[in-house]
């Protein structure tokens, strides 16, 4: 088994709540309510995944499979150059991917252990996770079947994690509660449909101006408490 690697946020103070990075081999959700700076992230991850490794990189490409059709070339753009890098090269390392169903974001997924076994792809984001269970599986009567599925779904990005050595990671809009979705306490009465949780699970909230707050929950090996980040013109920062 080769080591966990990890890849820069951006923001020393971020990292530094992650231990380091986001980690290869491993599930990372980011969580929160609309324009905390969940797509921000996945968008400059994309990016800061292909800088060399003594710069927080993992000399890597990048998958964005996009089910909210959010994603934006421009911004990545801004974002290399925020850094120094060459635009062209930096948007040619990224295979964007707008995934239309929950059938369909599954099938990306299956598709993606043939294609990471032949390319240097270290960044695996599903922005969102899950918009389409939601839409497609609306309400409490569907919410065992949207569960099922959403379990499948994750164990599979959970094996692609493993097997390839690349970081997987994911975005979740919330609400007021993080837990409705994975621990929904009338899932678990309901019987065994407790869902398979990502490894690593990161709340955000907005602050004032631009800056964002950052907090891990439920993970024992991680310092607890909150960071401060901020989203600038150029990407994510201190
Ligand atoms: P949703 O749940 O709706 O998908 P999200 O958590 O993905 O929301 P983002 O799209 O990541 O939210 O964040 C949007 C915010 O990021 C904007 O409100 C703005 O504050 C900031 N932002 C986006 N682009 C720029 C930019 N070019 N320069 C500075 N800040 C930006
Ligand atoms: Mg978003």
């Amino acid at each position: 088994r080769m080591s966990v690697r990890k890849i820069t946020t951006g923001s020393k103070a971020l990292d530094d709540l992650l231990g380091g990075g986001i980690e290869t081999k491993q599930i990372t959700e980011f969580f929160g309510e609309f324009g905390t700076g969940k797509t921000q992230i996945c968008h400059q991850l994309s990016v800061n995944v292909q800088l060399p490794e003594d710069k927080g990189g993992l000399n890597g490409k990048a998958v964005y499979i996009d089910t909210e059709g959010t994603f934006r070339w421009e911004r990545i753009e801004q974002m290399a150059r925020g850094l120094g890098l060459d635009p062209d090269k930096v948007m040619d390392n990224i295979y964007w991917i707008r995934a239309i169903n929950s059938h369909h974001q599954m099938a990306i997924v299956d598709q993606l252990f043939d294609m990471l076994d032949k390319d240097n792809i270290r960044l695996v984001v599903v922005d969102s996770l899950t918009s389409h269970f939601r839409a497609e599986f609306p309400g409490r009567e569907n919410l065992a079947a949207r569960q099922q599925l959403l379990n499948r779904h994750l164990h599979q990005l959970m094996r692609l994690a493993e097997v390839y050595d690349v970081a997987v990671v994911v975005t979740n809009q919330v609400m007021a509660r993080p837990d409705v979705f994975y621990g929904d306490p009338t899932a678990a009465v309901g019987g065994n449909v407790v869902a398979h949780a990502p490894g690593i699970r990161v709340q955000l909230k907005k602050s004032r101006n631009n800056k964002r707050i950052a907090r891990i929950v439920d993970a024992p090996h991680l310092p607890e408490g909150e960071t401060v980040f901020a989203i600038t013109e150029y990407g994510v920062r201190d």
